[in-house]
């Protein structure tokens, strides 16, 4: 069985300083908010090239705190518009909605999987104040004309990043340094992935910075003086000591994740089934390996047949999610078709050749 994504082997590589650092935790006896979390945050800012970083609880909480601290600087207010791709994880638009703003949804473009940039425009009315690109499947969306489009028209750039770590464009800038801000998740399956849930927020800007470490920790300057409303959503300790302990692999492991899908583009040869589109360059960390095809149910059984994992990213759009009965009248044919048509198929640092192999030959055979 080749298991769609083999996170205890994934984990297993880090096992000997996993156990020292949580040694080091346990003896150290400091569980909230300590120097494990502000060693993280300045690795990872580092590592993202912002100047600043804020651990927080998940990568929902990164995106809402951005939005609430906007909102504290009187950049956003309540009912202001933001605008995001309607074929986006539903979290993304979660976060707008649980910051008093209005998800503004976007059609997707069928050769990214991300904002149809033609249909921008016709979204802009005088409450949008702002754009969440996500970095889908972990392929940068489209930042330059995203920025041009958001300066012409005003618009605070927030990047959902919480599949995207490491991902870079031509100029060497990352994913967490190409808007205002940008919210990362670090649940365990993401490329850098904790052992439970964990998040953090990177920007350039000192202020939003420094709201966004107020409100993580109940609006709280320092202990027991409030200054804001805010929430409980701070990154553990114990996670920021893992994530540390695997931050400095991400580079090679999402190396190995662009080495194996250059292996699946060139090798997989098969007219029922559409390949991402890749440039071959670092602007992709492959988070997932995400191909169509017209007879999805038959596919899955084929795969399941040649003991190949696969799973769907994602098989409900937000607009046809009962959650979000708000959206049901919308209508995004290009989103529901790629909803209707996406499978996942097995990518991650640890899968070997010989998996890979196996995975195209059965490909070829469908
Ligand atoms: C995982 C994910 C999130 C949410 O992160 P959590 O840590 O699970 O809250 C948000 N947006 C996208 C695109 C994601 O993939």
């Amino acid at each position: 069985m080749i298991r769609f994504l083999d996170l205890h082997k994934i984990n297993q590589r880090f096992e000997e300083s996993f156990k020292s650092a949580f040694s080091d935790f346990l003896d150290v006896g400091y569980y909230i908010l300590g120097n494990q979390v502000s060693a993280f945050e300045d690795r990872f800012a580092d590592y993202c090239g912002t100047k600043y970083c804020v651990g927080v609880g998940n990568g929902l909480d990164a995106l809402r705190l951005i939005l609430e601290a906007y909102k504290e600087m009187g950049k956003l207010a309540e009912e202001d518009e933001v605008l995001v791709a309607s074929n986006t994880y539903i979290a993304t638009i979660l976060a707008i909605r649980q910051a008093n703003l209005v998800p503004v949804l976007v059609e997707a473009d069928m050769s990214d999987y991300n904002f149809k940039l033609d249909d921008l425009p016709a979204h802009i009315n005088e409450r949008t104040a702002a754009i969440m690109p996500v970095h889908l499947y972990g392929e940068l969306a489209p930042m330059d004309a995203i920025n041009k489009f958001a300066k012409d028209h005003g618009l605070l750039v927030i990047e959902d990043a919480a599949q995207g770590h490491g991902a870079m464009n031509s100029e060497g800038i990352k994913a967490g340094n190409l808007g205002d801000a940008a919210g990362f998740s670090f649940y365990p399956t993401k490329n850098l992935g904790a052992l439970g849930d964990g998040g953090a927020v990177t920007t350039n800007d000192r202020q939003l910075a420094e709201i966004v470490r107020k409100l993580r920790n109940y609006g709280a300057s320092s202990k027991y003086v409030n200054d804001l409303k805010g929430l409980n959503s701070r990154l553990d300790e114990v996670q920021a000591a893992f994530l540390l302990c695997k931050l400095s692999m991400l580079d090679e492991d999402n190396e190995r994740r662009r080495e194996i899908a250059t292996r699946y583009l060139n090798g997989i040869r098969n007219d029922s089934i559409i390949l991402p589109n890749y440039s071959g360059s670092h602007d992709h960390i492959f988070h997932l390996f995400v191909v169509r095809v017209a007879d999805r149910e038959g596919f899955i059984e084929f795969l399941n047949s040649r003991k190949i994992g696969s799973l769907i990213h994602y098989p409900i759009p937000p607009h046809r999610q009962k959650a979000l009965p708000e959206y049901k009248m919308l209508s995004f044919p290009v989103c529901e078709q790629i909803h209707e048509e996406v499978v996942s198929i097995p990518i991650s640092p640890v899968m070997s050749d010989e998996e890979v192999e196996k995975v195209i030959s059965a490909l070829n055979d469908y």
